[in-house]
Parts: structure tokens; C-alpha cells; sequence
């Protein structure tokens, strides 16, 4: 099955359906790599502080699939943005990884409190252009921290990678992007099991007309809409049925049922709040 891809600013490609490794334990993230990549995902998202990037380089190292065949993400977290940190922050995520390159590097949380975002970005474009990283992006940014990095360095960000879902949409960050040329980066695509978005009946009546499950009715519709989703799971068989989304396609009618699942006030949110993370 070929996952669609997404051509970002910088030129390069990213599949539009990808694997994601946050609390995936250490000594569980190779075996969850590998299961992953058997099942035919190409695409990884991890981060510096979700402390397995040894695992996800260990099992990419096992695969034998080619290095260009694959798309691996990685994050700098919020204790290395400022000075000349993040490049001591990459040259150790690809050594864990065991790269030459990632695909794609994000500052993780604007964490606006220290005010070291600006720096950030302009350290990552430095990594992007010495190679380290082919494409640069954050994460968590506001419209606000969007504006500011992009004045600093008039570079924009190849993605932003913000809590995404049915009930929590981010519309103002999603205008920014339309109007940027910047693509979204969905994470909490499932809303992380905590929302009760896989029993909601716009979802399971979509799931019961094509005859496929509520999580993949949800992961259908952050493709319909154009977002860049890595959904996960520790179950092979759930990372297959996550991945098992290209043999139906929901209507117009049934992409705005879900659409209309945000209640606009912010009540969707599941994780924490760009302006308080730190
Ligand atoms: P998710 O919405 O993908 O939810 C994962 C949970 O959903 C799983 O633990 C499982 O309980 C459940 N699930 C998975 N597949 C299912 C299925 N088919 N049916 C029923 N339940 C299923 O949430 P996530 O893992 O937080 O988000 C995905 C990825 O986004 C992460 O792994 C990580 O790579 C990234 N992420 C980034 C940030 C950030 O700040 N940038 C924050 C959180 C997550």
C-alpha cells in the first residue's frame, strides 16, 4: 500500500501517514519499530525527550530498508533552546538514532515563559542548513510565536506539529498555515484515548456506513483534511488497522459531522497548553 505524500517547503516529501513513539517505553520502542515498519510505515515521529530514540535507530539499523525510503522526525526539547544548545541537542538525537540526517527537526513547546523559542529557530535553521536536518518546523506554536520566528528569520516553518483532533482544531493555527504554506502536523490524532471521540455517533455512524473501525474513520478524516498524522499504538494488530485507511473514503457530509465535533471553546484540549508547557 503507498501512502500519499505531502511535498513541504523545503522540496522534500513526507508521507502523510506515519508511525508515532510518545510513551513508548526504552526497551519497548525497538520491537514497536519494527512491528511498525512491518506493517509498512516509512514515516517515525519521536522526540529528544521521549528517550527512545536508541530504540527507533536500533530498529531502523535492523530493517535493511534503505535510508531514503524513510522519514524520521525528532524534537528539541524545551531545557536546549537557548545558545548554541540545540546543536549539541542534534548531534546527540542522530547519534542515538544513528543517522546522518534527520527528515525533519521541530523546536517541541514555544515554552514563551523563557522566552528562548526565537533562538531556537534560528539555531535550526543553521542544523538545516549544515544537512543535519532536510526539513525544519516546530511545534506547539501559536500564531503569536509563529509570527515572531518567521520576523526573526523570515524562514517558515516546514510544519507545526500541535494537538489535533475532532474536538480540538486550532483553527486560528490552521489559517496561519493556509495563508504561510506551512502544512499541520496532527498530534493526539485519536485524542490520545482520553477524549471520547471513538464512541461519538458522527464517528461510529461513519464507521458502521463503510464498514471499518472508529479509529480509522478518525485517521481518514486528518487525511480528508490534509494532516500529516502518525497515530499510536503498541499492538501490531492496531498498527495495522491504524495504517488500513486507504480503501474508503468519507463523504463530504460525513468529514463535516466531524468537523463540527469542536466545540469551539477549547473544552477538546487534552494535553497541555502551549502557554504553560515549559
Ligand atoms: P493518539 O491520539 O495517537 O492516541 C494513542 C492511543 O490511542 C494509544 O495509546 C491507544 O490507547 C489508542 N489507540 C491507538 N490506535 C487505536 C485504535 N485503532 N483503536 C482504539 N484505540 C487506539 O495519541 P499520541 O500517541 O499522543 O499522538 C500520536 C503521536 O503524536 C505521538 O506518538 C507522538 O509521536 C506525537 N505527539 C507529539 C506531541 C507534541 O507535543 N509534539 C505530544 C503528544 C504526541
Amino acid at each position: 500500500m503507498t501512502v500519499p505524500t505531502i511535498t513541504l517547503n523545503s522540496g522534500h516529501e513526507i508521507p502523510q501517514l506515519g508511525f508515532g513513539v510518545f510513551l513508548v517505553p526504552a526497551d519497548e520502542a525497538e520491537a514497536a519499530v519494527t512491528s511498525a515498519l512491518e506493517v509498512g510505515y516509512r514515516h517515525i515521529d519521536t522526540a529528544a525527550i521521549y528517550r527512545n530514540e536508541e530504540g527507533v535507530g536500533a530498529a531502523i539499523a535492523k530493517s535493511g530498508i534503505p535510508r531514503e525510503d524513510l522519514f524520521i522526525t525528532t524534537k528539541l526539547w524545551n531545557d536546549r533552546q537557548s545558545g548554541e544548545q540545540p546543536h549539541d541537542a542534534i548531534r546527540e538525537s542522530l547519534e542515538k538514532l544513528g543517522l546522518d540526517y534527520v527528515d525533519l527537526y521541530l523546536t517541541h513547546w514555544p515554552t514563551p515563559e523563557k522566552d528562548t523559542f526565537v533562538n531556537a529557530w534560528e539555531k535550526l535553521v543553521e542544523i538545516r542548513d549544515r544537512g543535519l536536518a532536510r526539513s525544519i518546523g516546530v511545534s506547539n506554536h501559536l500564531p503569536e510565536h509563529l509570527d515572531r520566528i518567521v520576523e526573526a528569520t523570515g524562514v517558515v516553518p516546514a510544519v507545526d506539529q500541535i494537538e489535533l483532533h475532532p474536538a480540538h482544531q486550532q483553527s486560528d493555527i490552521l489559517e496561519w498555515a493556509a495563508a504561510k504554506g506551512m502544512h499541520i502536523e496532527s498530534w493526539g490524532p485519536l485524542g490520545q484515548g482520553k477524549y471520547p471521540l471513538l464512541e461519538n455517533d458522527a464517528v461510529t455512524a461513519a464507521a458502521a456506513a463503510h464498514q471499518v473501525t472508529p479509529a480509522q474513520v478518525v485517521i481518514r478524516w486528518h487525511l480528508q483534511r490534509g494532516f500529516i498524522v502518525f497515530p499510536k499504538s503498541s499492538r501490531q494488530e492496531r498498527m495495522q488497522e491504524n495504517f488500513d485507511v486507504f480503501g474508503f473514503e468519507l463523504s463530504a457530509d460525513e468529514v463535516a459531522a466531524l468537523d463540527a465535533l469542536d466545540p469551539g471553546d477549547g473544552s477538546g484540549r487534552v494535553g497541555g497548553h502551549p502557554l504553560e508547557v515549559n
